[in-house]
């Protein structure tokens, strides 16, 4: 099931930075949709005490087209990719909504106000249906894999907090 509106347009460009830089983060849940789709389960490994997607040589992940600079699995590509440059975070003990101000798209202010309202509304679906996924426990677990002393202000800037589904 997915939410999100292809509003990444403008992802293209910077050639996979964050499919480069990030730690994909997968739930179980995950695991058995990309398995059924790309037909093995070879595409994942332990780090610390969760499962991520493996990356290339390069530190790109496995899933990469670089050819055509797109997501091979696009359609069942994990939350933490769907989201991305947003993202959640256990910080501080709140459940926030934060953004990764590191992106090309979010630096060079190409989010314009209508596309980020456009992804604000896509939060409020990804907080009804997806999350659904994830008990608040297996939430806070996912959530707390960065540095919890990571300071707001250098690469990541709060949105609002995760409203969980009762
Ligand atoms: S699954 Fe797709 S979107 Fe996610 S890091 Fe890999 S290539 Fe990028």
């Amino acid at each position: 099931m997915r939410v999100g509106k292809d509003i990444w347009k403008e992802c293209i460009p910077c050639k996979g930075l964050c499919c480069k830089w990030e730690t994909v983060l997968l739930t179980q849940g995950e695991i058995d949709r990309i398995a059924k789709k790309v037909g093995k389960k070879d595409f994942y490994k332990k780090k610390k005490k969760y499962w991520v997607l493996k990356q290339d040589k390069d530190g790109l992940c496995i899933f990469y087209n670089r050819k055509r600079h797109r997501c091979n699995i696009h359609k069942v590509r994990p939350f933490d990719c769907e989201v991305f440059p947003f993202d959640i975070e256990y910080y501080k003990g709140r459940l926030i909504w934060f953004l990764w101000t590191f992106c090309p798209v979010v630096k060079k202010q190409k989010l314009s106000k209508k596309k980020f309202d456009l992804f604000l509304n896509n939060i409020e679906l990804f907080e009804s249906k997806i999350l659904k996924e994830f008990t608040e426990k297996e939430l806070i677990k996912y959530s707390t894999f960065y540095d919890p002393n990571l300071e707001e202000g250098k690469t990541w800037k709060i949105i609002r907090d995760v409203k969980l589904l009762k």
